[in-house]
């Protein structure tokens, strides 16, 4: 009788730092990609979605604005269709609603005709350029003189996009530590000790995924930080319940070319309401959500950075331009009455804020397109913001692609 030898099958132990939408999106892929692997998520929070992904316009992106061919272009179209089949399959409360993107005066025109063809590039059906008379069809107290309408976009809850993947990857056998945060990382005869607040942990592969401190992390794998995160903050206002008429669904400005942020925009909430905004002003603090939020450490990392020096000589007007507006409602307001002309300032209410985990190059330029950083037995995500919560299934999945032979 010939005896078989029984196939060694390795488990290997995967960690991944960061229970943001990334980080438990990578998870879920890469539990599915390869079923024999170890799987632990590593949060520092006490619970999952505490920072970028909790702290977002929970719009659903469809990939009209990204540089043709680029990974954000490439992701945020595959992204936002496995992101709905996953909101389908989870009962997570979404809503296909479209979206128009608005050209405030002729000026912007061409521009907005510059969106539809990128859009067309990128693979979006079913965009339209419309008139006036056409754009009061769909958002009957908008102003502007042409818009883009973008059917395939929509709203969701990103909190409960969080829970079910947390609940996902649980019941694959996988674990999600919260409480957990990574203060040390060592390669030694080829096993990674992950050093945290709540014990170590061994592993064979190490992902960080660690959004606002991503660049932070990345240094106590021995990397050297490249670019760096800095952080601008986003505030929006609420719109009064007697004004929410106004708005239907998504009104957005036709944005700026130079920058990744999208201008500020009215959205319509999964669980009802309508916010405005939000704007993009440098916070002293990665996790500052309030104006007056100051961390030290932060501040000296952004002030010792020469890229920030060179992006604010770069931007003084834009960078002054969005303080003040900061803290002016009616800067504020003005600038929504481009896409709402009726808007007043008595209309809003403070609302939230989120913190974009923007990385920066030392010449001072915005890091535009997704940033994967792929080492042996490491991979970081060195820049991961809009619309990255729309395309987490599809960046994990773009990582266990990457990092499958490994594990
Ligand atoms: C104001 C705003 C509006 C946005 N609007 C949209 C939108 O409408 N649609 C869209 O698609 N995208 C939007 N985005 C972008 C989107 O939210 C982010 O790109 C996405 O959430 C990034 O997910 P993440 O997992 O990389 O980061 P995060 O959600 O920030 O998660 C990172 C996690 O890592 C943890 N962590 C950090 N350091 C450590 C450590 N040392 N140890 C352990 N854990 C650690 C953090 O606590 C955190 O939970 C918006 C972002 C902002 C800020």
């Amino acid at each position: 009788m010939r005896i078989i030898p029984q196939q060694q099958i390795t488990t290997r132990r995967v960690i991944i730092i960061g229970g943001g939408l990334v980080g438990l999106g990578t998870a879920y892929k890469l539990q599915l990609r390869c079923p024999s692997a170890r799987v632990t998520v590593l949060e520092k929070e006490d619970r999952v979605c505490g920072h970028q992904s909790g702290h977002n316009s929970g719009v659903l992106h469809a990939g009209l604005y990204y540089k043709p061919g680029s990974l954000k272009a490439r992701l945020a179209v595959s992204g936002i269709r496995e992101m709905v089949a996953f909101c389908q399959q989870h009962a997570v409360p979404h809503e296909i609603c479209g979206k128009l993107v608005v050209a405030a005066d002729e000026s912007e025109v061409a521009r907005l005709r510059s969106l539809h063809e990128r859009g067309t590039q990128n693979g979006l059906e079913g965009l339209r350029l419309l008139d006036r008379k056409q754009m009061l069809e769909v958002e009957p107290h908008v102003g502007g003189v042409a818009a883009l309408r973008v059917p395939q976009e929509g709203i969701v809850d990103y909190e409960k996009v969080c829970e079910a993947l947390q609940r996902e990857v649980e019941a694959k056998g996988g674990s999600v530590v919260l409480g957990a945060k990574v203060t040390a990382l060592q390669l030694k005869n080829g096993e990674w000790r992950v050093g945290t607040t709540a014990g170590d942990y061994p592993a064979d592969f190490v992902i960080n995924c660690a959004g606002l401190h991503c660049d932070r992390v990345s240094t106590l794998a021995g990397e050297k930080r490249e670019v760096r995160i800095v952080p601008f903050r986003g505030e929006y206002y609420k719109i009064k319940a007697e004004r929410q008429q106004l708005v239907r669904n998504l009104i957005y400005p036709v944005p700026d070319p130079q920058f990744p942020f999208l201008g500020v925009h009215f959205t319509r909430l999964i669980h009802g309401g309508i916010e405005a905004g939000p704007n993009a002003v440098l916070a002293f603090a990665r996790e500052g959500y309030r104006k007056t939020d100051v961390n030290l450490a932060d501040l000296w990392d952004a002030l010792t950075f020469s890229g920030l020096w060179r992006f604010l000589a770069q931007h003084k007007r834009m960078s002054w331009d969005e303080l003040r507006r900061s803290f002016s409602r009616r800067l504020f307001c003005e600038s929504l009455q481009r896409l709402v002309p009726e808007i007043r300032a008595d209309d809003l209410a403070p609302g939230g804020a989120g913190v974009r985990a923007q990385a920066m190059s030392p010449e001072g330029g915005l890091v535009q397109d997704f940033c994967l950083l792929h080492r042996p037995r490491a991979l970081h995500v060195l820049n991961a913001p809009s619309p990255a919560a729309t395309a987490a299934l599809a960046i994990g999945e773009e990582i266990s692609n990457l990092v499958a032979k490994e594990i």
